[in-house]
């Protein structure tokens, strides 16, 4: 079994917590192994670990800090979830000036307390070098638990590939819109209309959402033929892909992709994601 330390860096906590669900029924082992989280157990000295698990976007002097005094007591740095990924939610402030974003937080009398924030949020690849990336919103529980007990899991290239639904050979006769409720059959959610983006997202997660006849929405990150593509390319590749696989015609199916929860987890296949060092075949569960 591995020792690790968790850090949780600017994130909402959602991959912890999925940790903790992780070992439910092994809750014994969080004791023997966790060296160091302020979060889960408020353990605060910093010691020497096989792992380190990062959560979160790099987005304050704090983290920049720990972050680095940590990786020098870790063998390995495995970077979990999707904004530590990617930076993704926690680096939606990037948009935004900080002094706007302050302003908007403190008030023009800037009452109140902040982290000081740094220019722009960071993957922790930027920062750090990472040996391994977990992603997914939040990470999936069964990928740490297999990683941490050196049972590496099985990841297949897509979401499709662990699917129980069968691909769609046939087009969708239209487009169900975003917040369009459960699919009622048990066909391919394509074939129903909705946009499940299993065809261009990275396997591994077991496919809990098409499974659960809601559609995938992307939260593991591109798949790895979408990631190695030149960033302007990558959307368009998307957007193509469903529309072999629609009636819908282009504004349609765009307008549909620009919806606010399509939007929300299309960041990594935007122009705007580049790939972080590190992000490769082989390093990613
Ligand atoms: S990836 Fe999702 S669950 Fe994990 S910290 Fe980010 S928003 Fe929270
Ligand atoms: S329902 Fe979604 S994930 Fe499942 S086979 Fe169809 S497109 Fe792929
Ligand atoms: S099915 Fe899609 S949205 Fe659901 S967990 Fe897997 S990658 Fe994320």
């Amino acid at each position: 079994m591995k020792t690790f330390s968790l850090l949780n860096l600017t994130s909402c906590t959602g991959c912890s917590v999925n940790i903790l669900n992780a070992f439910n029924d092994n809750p014994e082992w969080l004791g023997k192994t966790l060296r160091y989280s302020e979060f889960l157990l408020s353990i605060k000295e910093k010691r020497r670990t096989d792992v380190l698990l990062v959560e979160g976007g790099v987005g304050t002097d704090e983290d920049f800090v720990k972050l680095k005094e940590l990786a020098e007591l870790s063998d390995q740095i495995v970077v979990i979830g999707t904004c530590a990924s990617f930076g993704f939610i926690s680096s939606f402030g990037n948009y935004r000036d900080i002094g706007e974003l302050m302003i908007m937080r403190l008030g023009r009398e800037k009452r109140g307390r902040l982290p000081c924030l740094i220019e722009r949020v960071r993957p922790v690849g930027e920062v750090v070098d990472a040996d391994m990336y977990i992603p997914g919103c939040p990470l999936p529980g069964h990928l740490i638990a297999g990683f941490m007990m050196d049972e590496t899991p099985k990841v297949s290239k897509i979401v499709c590939a662990e699917c129980p639904r069968t691909l769609a050979s046939g087009k969708a006769p239209n487009v169900v819109p975003d917040y369009g409720g459960l699919a009622p059959g048990p066909e391919c959610l394509l074939q129903q209309g909705y946009l499940c983006l299993g065809l261009v997202t990275q396997g591994g997660c077991g496919a809990p959402c098409p499974s659960a006849a809601a559609h995938c929405i992307g939260c593991r990150g591109p798949a790895h033929y979408l990631a190695d593509l030149p960033t302007e390319q990558r959307i368009e590749k998307v957007i193509d892909t469903l529309h072999r696989r629609t009636t819908a015609d282009l504004s349609l199916l765009r307008k549909e992709l620009s919806a606010p929860t399509s939007l929300l987890f299309l960041y990594p296949f935007s122009p705007e994601f580049s790939r972080p060092p590190g992000y490769e075949r082989g390093r990613v569960l």
